[in-house]
């Protein structure tokens, strides 16, 4: 699988990551979000969970809105 961004300017590079909401993408264009999940356990108490997930910029851009 090849970087989405990057082959739209017609190279190929490796992807490295998934972007979660459209594609691949590669370490230029991969941005790292980490945010805490609120998990209610079921009979135990509430928790916060850091999860991380890939996007790339525009779908960060998007998701930050
Ligand atoms: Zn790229
Ligand atoms: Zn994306």
């Amino acid at each position: 699988m090849h970087c989405l961004d990057c082959h739209a300017q017609g190279a190929t590079t490796p992807a490295v990551g998934i972007c979660r909401a459209c594609g691949a993408v590669c370490t230029n264009h991969a941005r790292v979000i980490t945010h805490e999940v609120h998990r209610r356990p079921f009979l135990a108490p509430p928790a916060e969970t850091p999860v991380r997930s890939v996007r790339c910029f525009p779908c960060a851009g998007a998701d930050s809105r």
